[in-house]
């Protein structure tokens, strides 16, 4: 293969987004979706999706991989760092009321296992428990607190559009 066309392709692969194999939220449907990342929260973007449900909601692993980090933060509460199997993408979930039980840092999950449950931790308001989530391409160290963000509202909407089925509930 020419040089400059492997260079091409290898440009095109970092844009890549992730594709996702299972919904955080069973049962999710386009109009719970909105695109926010690019709203003015607090200093900075979004820069990630809020998904409202009732406090309780299991949240699911969006793919195969590995529990990076559970950290408590003060904005994001209770959160998960998942990174996918081979470290090239991170899932961050926030505000959540707890994590399921025996969830362990450096743990592998399957796609559709429940991970936690949804809540309103860290600064989210108490009248509106909410799933915070979304996606980090990993740098090549795979450090869990360092990405470039990528927004998850297409990235969800073609999980949709596709069918996401095979979901363990
Ligand atoms: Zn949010």
């Amino acid at each position: 293969m020419p040089a400059q066309l492997l260079s091409l392709l290898l440009a095109a692969s970092v844009t890549l987004a992730p594709t996702l194999t299972a919904p955080p939220i069973v049962g999710l449907n386009a109009q719970d979706l909105h695109d926010t990342f690019d709203q003015t929260r607090g200093q900075g973007r979004h820069e990630a999706i809020d998904i409202m449900e009732p406090r309780g909601t299991p949240v699911h692993a969006v793919v195969d991989g590995t529990i990076a980090k559970l950290f408590l933060s003060k904005p994001g509460g209770n959160t998960i760092y998942l990174f996918d199997q081979v470290g090239e993408f991170c899932y961050y979930y926030a505000h959540l009321d707890r994590y399921a039980p025996n969830l362990r840092e450096g743990m592998h999950v399957s796609r559709g296992q429940v991970i936690a449950f949804v809540g309103s931790t860290g600064d989210a308001s108490p009248d509106a428990p909410h799933l915070h989530f979304t996606i980090f391409k990993l740098e090549p160290e795979k450090r869990w607190w360092k990405g470039s963000p990528i927004n998850p509202y297409p990235v969800l909407m073609h999980l949709l559009k596709m069918g996401a089925d095979g979901i363990s509930r």
